[in-house]
């Protein structure tokens, strides 16, 4: 008979499942669809699973979720929101040195409550142009300042009770002739803390109250509607000076030195070199600029897949590596050339795509048939880079909360998204509607629409001087999701029930448990993925947070 059958309370268990080490020697690339976690023991609530978690060899995050460096989902108000909620965001390059730095700035500078690049306008705008911020922006309490920017001299303020009642024959009188003026504004000194700001307001009765300077230049404001939203952020990930932490992509070419100098200067905490094959001579030498010159300064390599791609990496001093190669939700890198896409009718070579979810008008050649299985990529860089101290970023591919508990599962210390938290209010860009659904645009910074925007998106991926651009990412759009503040809680959630299903009380058990082997996984057939969706169901529908 069996020895492990059970006789009296206690006995042996048979073994069951694969350890993650037999999961991933059977050679097959795998996805993080084609495996299971089985279930632990539980004996704590979800709610006290720890999600801290090295996001770099000095940087740890308390929450261990990453806003990628593409330009349709971090720019500063992401990255702002992210390190809110305890994770980060990387500002993206395709743009200016000065501007990207800028966006860090914006980061670094933010202080709860307080918005500092609220819109602005001169004495000279109309009336009709307070009209249409509102439909624009939601808002009507506009600070007029004598050049219709920031750091100039207030001289009004414009609200709604100044316009409503004025006939369309005023629209095109100029704000001077409608606004509150100077004289009859409250306002409150730079230097005022949140505490101080509120109860001025609170005294005022007023909607805004602008903040100035001693030269009585604008350099914030406080809306009344913002009051309610002030809360703690006990997850907040800040540095030493109690700033937000924030991250920013650069490339690998000689004219990203000067771009990296000015994020120096705007407080970046990490820079995230930002190529699609990491490993090559350009990298390196990046890596070894960066190190002599900001030797404080946290950096990410990547992208690898492969330990051996991460080998030269880590010699050369990373922090932290991106794993992900041809797994993004918008990538085509992996693909083979246009094999299942039909050629379109005047046969110009391009390809078009019709999926609903991708309804943007799509076009690509050529692709480089080169990546891996992202559930594979993390776990052998993870298992490698673990005896360096590296710790490893899961980069795309992530289309649900249970595809970043697999991730961290998987030895990644934190997860990079793209799609998943494009759309939602924080990510740039202005909402559309199309067949009734509201979406915003998202696309790959190797698709043509990023790379003619502006150079770096071409140099993350290799084509930089190459007579054809050839296109590794797609461009498409992707459905509202409404605010990170909400957005966010539900993947902090998702993750700690997913653990608590595990049996691991915070992420560093998780890792040990999966290294040690009492973690088990499971190959997932074809019928046992559609057996765990939902099926046998007339209609549904899917609300997840
Ligand atoms: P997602 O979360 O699945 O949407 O993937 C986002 C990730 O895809 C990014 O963090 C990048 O690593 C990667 N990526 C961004 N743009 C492109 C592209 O044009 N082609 C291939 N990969 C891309």
């Amino acid at each position: 008979m069996a020895d492990y059958l059970i006789s009296g309370g206690t006995g042996y268990v048979p073994e069951d499942g694969l350890t993650a080490q037999q999961l991933f020697s059977i050679g097959d690339g795998l996805t993080y669809n084609d495996f299971l976690i089985l279930p632990g023991f539980i004996d704590f609530t979800s709610d006290e699973v720890d999600l801290t978690s090295a996001l770099t060899k000095k940087i740890t995050l308390k929450t261990p979720l990453i806003s990628s460096p593409m330009d349709t989902v971090t720019e500063s108000s992401m990255a702002i929101t992210m390190a809110l909620m305890g994770g980060i965001g990387i500002i993206h390059h395709n743009c200016t040195p000065e501007i990207q730095a800028n966006e860090v700035r914006k980061v670094k500078k933010f202080e709860q409550g307080f918005i500092t690049d609220p819109v602005v306008m001169s004495p000279r705008h109309m009336v009709s142009d307070v009209f249409e911020a509102k439909v624009r922006h939601g808002f009507s309490g506009i600070p007029v300042t004598e050049t219709g920017k920031m750091g100039s001299k207030l001289v009004g303020i414009v609200t709604s009770r100044d316009i409503d009642f004025l006939s369309e024959k005023d629209y095109d009188r100029p704000l001077e002739e409608a606004m509150t003026k100077r004289e009859d504004l409250v306002v409150a000194p730079s230097g005022v803390t949140l505490k101080q700001a509120n109860e001025i307001l609170q005294r005022s009765k007023k909607g805004k109250l602008p903040i100035v300077n001693d030269s009585d230049e604008l350099v914030a404001i406080i809306a009344r509607t913002d009051l309610k939203k002030n809360r703690e952020y006990p997850l907040a990930s800040k540095d030493s000076r109690k700033q937000l932490l924030c991250g920013a992509a650069i490339g690998t070419r000689e004219d990203d030195k000067y771009r990296l100098d000015l994020l120096v200067q705007a407080g970046v905490d990490v820079v995230v070199l930002d190529s699609s094959q990491g490993n090559s001579v350009l990298e390196i030498s990046m890596i070894n600029y960066i190190k002599q010159k900001y030797p404080e300064l946290q950096v990410v390599g990547g992208n690898v897949v492969t330990a051996a791609q991460a080998k030269n990496l880590i010699d050369a001093g990373v922090d932290a590596l991106r794993v992900g190669m041809g797994c993004g939700s918008i990538c085509i890198t992996q693909e083979g050339l246009c094999d299942t896409n039909i050629p379109d009718s005047n046969n110009s070579g391009s390809v078009m795509i019709f999926p609903k979810c991708l309804k943007t008008l799509v076009y690509f050649l050529a692709v480089m048939a080169c990546g891996r299985p992202q559930g594979t990529s993390v776990y052998k860089v993870a298992e490698y880079a673990r005896r360096f101290g590296v710790p490893v970023i899961a980069d795309g591919g992530i289309q649900t909360v249970g595809h970043v508990v697999k991730a961290l599962a998987l030895g990644a210390s934190t997860v990079m998204m793209g799609s998943l938290l494009a759309a939602t209010t924080e990510a740039p860009g202005e909402y559309f509607f199309s067949d009734g659904v509201r979406l915003k645009k998202y696309r790959g910074m190797g698709s043509l629409d990023a790379m003619e925007k502006n150079s770096s998106s071409q140099k993350r991926y290799f084509s930089e001087g190459d007579k054809v651009k050839v296109a590794q990412g797609v461009s498409g759009s992707v459905q509202d999701k409404g605010s990170i503040h909400k957005f966010a809680p539900y993947l902090i959630a998702g993750i700690q029930h997913g653990c608590q299903d595990i049996g691991a009380k915070s992420l560093s058990i998780l890792r040990s448990m999966m290294y040690s082997g009492e973690l088990k996984f499971e190959k997932r057939t074809m019928s046992a993925q559609v057996e765990g969706g939902v099926h046998g169901l007339h209609s549904y529908e899917k609300r997840l947070y």
